[in-house]
């Protein structure tokens, strides 16, 4: 498909900005082009709204008061996660165990589930293009208990190789942790197909999802996978939002990891008894207030419809990559044949921090760095990229304007 200008039929992109009121600021006296969505993205007026009206309406703790505030807040906080259930088509609530983020819910995952049952040489495998949120805490529990880390490989174009992943399943491997979508490449990972590899060996899967739930539909049994953290900020829900998806059978046999008030069935000082699943793990009082912001922005996304969704982010995809490899000396990581709109790349004789300070002073938001993705880095052979990360309510328009002013910049450092 050629790059085009034109709008996706059925999605009107300059609707869906005015409901985003950060999109229309100016930074360093210019119109801001925020391409750095992966990083975190913006959030649309009905998430600040939604947030706004629980603290003026019916800010109350959760499952403690009677009152009616307290109902209220209880019945929010529980309704974002049938919402969430829903979203990812789990097949019941109680699967779904809401956390500050994807980092919460992977250290879950390995303090509360691996942890217990690793053994001296027990392996977990993980893939190159990992986030350090999906490496550090296997690395942690395996250092506990004398397991180790395994590691999947990936192709030049940065796309896991297949036939490697399933040859790394071997019986001393007690999960595999791999990510839906990678931050650093937007590579889109075949997770039905290793779910399908994983499950014939018993061997659970753990996906990390922050990168893929803001972009693709998620549903979890038609995935096939066992568990499924996704990150709400990423989501155009409020920070220290998230959660983790698991099969029932596997959260009932994962004992709590912090205890306090929410998560007991009784307490005695001789000894206390959990609340069953989700609630054994979600000690303490919540982010109420984010996950009322975080249904919102469920609602929102659905409203806009992900094939209408995809189509835009497909063009825009295109549109970024045509255009960035049409000007000299610039080099793109990451071509796999499925991606997101995310692209990194790097420019000659330019250092990646150096362009990105240029560009902001054009108004253009761009990270540069690891990415919190260091082995892959090392893999890439670079220290750092720059990485325009785009979603829905980017434009075409925004694209010239980020080559224009790449091509602007990169001069003064030649
Ligand atoms: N995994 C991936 C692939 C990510 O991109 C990120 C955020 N950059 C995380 C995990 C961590 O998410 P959070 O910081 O919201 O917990």
């Amino acid at each position: 498909m050629k790059a085009s200008a034109a709008s996706v039929a059925g999605f009107d992109v300059a609707r869906v900005r005015a409901d985003f009121p950060l999109l229309a600021r100016r930074v360093h006296d210019k119109p801001l082009v925020y391409f750095d969505s992966a990083n975190t993205a913006q959030k649309p007026v009905g998430v600040i709204e939604a947030v706004d009206r629980y603290y003026r309406q019916f800010n109350a703790n959760v499952a403690r008061a009677v009152h009616q505030l307290g109902a209220e807040a209880t019945s929010a906080y529980e309704g974002a996660r049938d919402r969430l259930a829903r979203f990812i088509n789990a097949a019941s609530r109680e699967e779904v165990v809401l956390t500050s983020g994807t980092t919460q819910a992977i250290n879950l995952v390995a303090w509360s589930w691996a942890l217990p049952q690793l053994q001296p040489g027990d392996e977990i495998l993980v893939s190159t293009m990992e986030h350090h949120a999906n490496i550090v805490p296997w690395q942690l529990v395996c250092e506990r208990s004398g397991a180790r880390l395994k590691v999947a490989p990936i192709d030049a174009r940065g796309e896991l190789a297949l036939d490697a992943f399933v040859a790394a399943l071997t019986p001393g491997v007690k999960l595999a942790a791999v990510t839906h979508v990678s931050n650093v490449l937007g590579t889109i990972n075949p997770i039905a197909e290793l779910a399908r590899a994983t499950r014939r060996r018993g061997i659970p899967l753990l996906v990390d999802g922050s990168q893929a739930a803001p972009h693709l539909a998620v549903d979890v049994r038609a995935l096939g996978c066992d568990f499924y953290a996704l990150t709400g900020h990423k989501l155009f829900g409020p920070t220290g939002t998230g959660a983790l998806w698991a099969r029932a059978e596997l959260l009932e046999r994962m004992p709590p990891l912090f205890g306090g008030g929410e998560m007991i069935d009784e307490v005695r000082f001789e000894g206390t008894t959990f609340a069953a699943p989700p609630h054994r793990f979600e000690a303490g009082t919540p982010n109420i207030a984010g996950f009322v912001g975080l249904t919102a922005a469920l609602d929102y996304l659905d409203g806009l419809g992900h094939v209408a969704v995809q189509a835009h982010e497909a063009a825009l995809l295109e549109h970024l990559t045509q255009a960035l490899r049409a000007l000299p000396g610039v080099r793109i990581f990451g071509e796999a044949a499925h991606k997101v709109p995310v692209v990194s790349f790097l420019v000659d004789g330019a250092h990646a921090h150096d362009l990105a300070t240029l560009l902001d002073h054009e108004g253009i938001a761009l990270r540069s760095g690891h990415h919190c993705a260091h082995p892959l880095m090392r893999f890439l052979g670079v220290p750092a990229t720059l990485r325009a990360s785009l979603a829905f309510y980017n434009t075409h328009a925004e694209i010239e304007q980020f080559v224009a002013a790449l091509t602007r910049v990169r001069r003064l450092l030649a």
